[in-house]
C-alpha cells in the first residue's frame, strides 16, 4: 500500500461523518433531536386512529389489523428513541440514526401496501411519500449538516428501491387494482419524485447552513471561538438549577491574563489577539466536552466545572495556569512569547446560590489573586 495515495472519498466521507460535533451547536441540536422525538411519538400515535376507526367499523379487518400493527410497533420505535434521545447528550451518529429511523418508518409504511397487494399505491402513494419531505425537514432541526445529507441519501435510496420492487415483482392484476385511483407505474414519475427528494435535501441544508451561522454569531466569540458572555450566563443560569435540582457540585472560574496591556503596549494589537486565542486554545485542550469555556470580557475567560467539588476543581484550573504559564506561543510578526494568568474560583453553594453571587466571589477573588502577585489560582 502507498502511504502517499490520496484519501479515497468514501473514507474522506466517513471522517466527515464521524467528527464530534460542533460545541457551539450542540446544545441547539440536542434541542432539535428532543423536538423530533417527541414529534414521532405524536405522529405515531396518530397513525393508530386510522385502523383503530377502521376495526370499530369492521371494514377490511386483515388490513386495519396489519395498519395497527405497524402503528404500534412504529410508537415503540419512537418511544425507544426518545428514551434514548432523553438520555445522552447530543450525538451525530444518534441523530443520524433516527433521521434514518424516520425516513425508513415512511419506506415501512410504503411497504406495508406492497405486502397486503396494492403495489401501485406503494410507488403511487400522494400522503406517505409526502411524509419523505418531513422527515428531511425535520433532520435541519439537529443544525448539523450531516444529519440532512445522512436522511436525504436514505429517502432517495429507499424510494428508489422500493420503485424497483414494484416494477419488479407487481402482477398486473395488482397493478391495475388502485389504477382508478392511482394511475400507472412509470419511471418518469418516479426519477421524477427522487429529483424532488434531492432538491427538499438542499433545501434543507440551506436551512441548516443559515441556523449554524444565526447560532455562531448570537453566541459565539469571533475572535476565540469561544461562546460570548451572553451564552456564558444562560448556560450557568441552566447548570446552577441544574445543580441544585441534583444536591450536585459545581465550580467557576473567572481567569485574567495578567499585564495584558503591557503585553498589547509591547507587542501589538495583533500580537494580544493571537495571545487570546492562545490562551483559548490552550483553555479548549484542558477541559472535558461537557464544561464549558467563554471569553467573558477582553482578555477574561469563564470557566464552569459542572459536577466538580471544590478540591478537583481547583486542581483543574491549578493544571490550567501552569499549562498557560509553560506553553509559548508564535507573534504574527514571529517571535515567541509566553503569558501568564490568575483566577478566581466560586462553587456552588458554598460561596454562592445564583448566579450573580458565585460570579462576584470569582471576581473578588480573582481581584485577590492580582493583589497577591498574580499568576496564581485564588479559591474557596
Ligand atoms: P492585570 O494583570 O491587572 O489584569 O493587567 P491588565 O493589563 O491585563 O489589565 P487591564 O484591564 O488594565 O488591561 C486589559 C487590556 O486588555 C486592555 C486592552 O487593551 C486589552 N484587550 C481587551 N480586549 C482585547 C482584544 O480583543 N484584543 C486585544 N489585542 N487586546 C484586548
Ligand atoms: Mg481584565
Ligand atoms: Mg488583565
Amino acid at each position: 500500500m502507498n502511504a502517499a495515495l490520496p484519501e479515497s472519498p468514501l473514507r474522506r466521507f466517513w471522517s466527515w461523518i464521524s467528527k464530534p460535533p460542533d460545541e457551539i451547536l450542540a446544545d441547539a441540536a440536542r434541542d432539535g433531536e428532543l423536538m423530533v422525538a417527541r414529534l414521532r411519538v405524536f405522529v405515531t400515535v396518530f397513525l393508530t386512529v386510522s385502523p383503530v376507526i377502521g376495526l370499530l367499523l369492521d371494514r377490511d379487518p386483515t388490513e386495519n389489523w396489519i395498519g395497527l400493527g405497524v402503528a404500534l410497533t412504529f410508537i415503540v420505535v419512537a418511544l425507544v428513541l426518545a428514551a434514548v434521545v432523553n438520555r445522552t447528550p447530543y450525538s451525530a451518529q444518534v441523530s443520524m440514526i433516527s433521521a434514518i429511523t424516520d425516513v425508513s418508518l415512511v419506506s415501512l409504511g410504503l411497504l406495508a401496501f406492497w405486502l397486503v397487494g396494492r403495489p401501485l399505491v406503494t410507488s403511487n402513494s400522494r400522503v406517505l411519500f409526502e411524509c419523505y419531505f418531513l422527515a428531511i425537514g425535520a433532520s435541519a432541526l439537529r443544525y448539523d449538516a450531516r444529519v440532512t445529507v445522512v436522511a436525504g441519501l436514505a429517502a432517495i435510496i429507499e424510494h428508489l428501491g422500493l420503485s424497483w420492487l414494484v416494477a419488479a415483482t407487481a402482477p398486473a392484476k395488482a397493478l391495475s387494482r388502485d389504477a382508478p385511483a392511482y394511475g400507472d407505474f412509470s419511471w418518469t414519475s418516479q426519477v421524477s419524485r427522487a429529483l424532488i427528494l434531492v432538491s427538499m435535501t438542499f433545501v434543507a441544508l440551506e436551512l441548516v447552513r443559515r441556523a449554524q451561522r444565526l447560532r455562531r454569531l448570537s453566541t459565539g466569540d469571533r475572535l476565540t471561538g469561544l461562546f460570548n458572555r451572553a451564552y456564558a450566563e444562560e448556560y450557568l443560569t441552566n447548570e446552577v438549577l441544574r445543580t441544585s435540582r441534583s444536591d450536585s457540585a459545581l465550580l467557576i472560574g473567572m481567569l485574567d491574563v495578567d499585564h495584558f496591556k503591557l503585553f498589547n503596549d509591547t507587542h501589538g494589537h495583533a500580537a494580544g489577539d493571537a495571545a487570546l486565542k492562545h490562551v483559548a486554545s490552550a483553555l479548549r485542550s484542558k477541559v472535558r466536552r461537557s464544561d464549558l469555556i467563554a471569553r467573558y470580557g477582553g482578555e477574561e475567560f469563564l470557566i464552569v466545572l459542572p459536577g466538580t467539588g471544590t478540591a478537583s476543581g481547583l486542581e483543574k484550573l491549578e493544571e490550567i495556569r501552569v499549562h498557560i504559564a509553560l506553553q509559548e506561543f508564535t507573534l504574527p510578526r514571529g517571535g515567541r512569547e509566553k503569558l501568564t494568568v490568575s483566577i478566581g474560583a466560586a462553587s456552588w453553594h458554598d460561596d454562592g446560590k445564583t448566579v450573580d453571587e458565585l460570579l462576584d466571589v470569582a471576581d473578588a477573588r480573582l481581584y485577590a489573586a492580582k493583589n497577591a502577585g498574580r499568576n496564581r489560582v485564588v479559591g474557596p
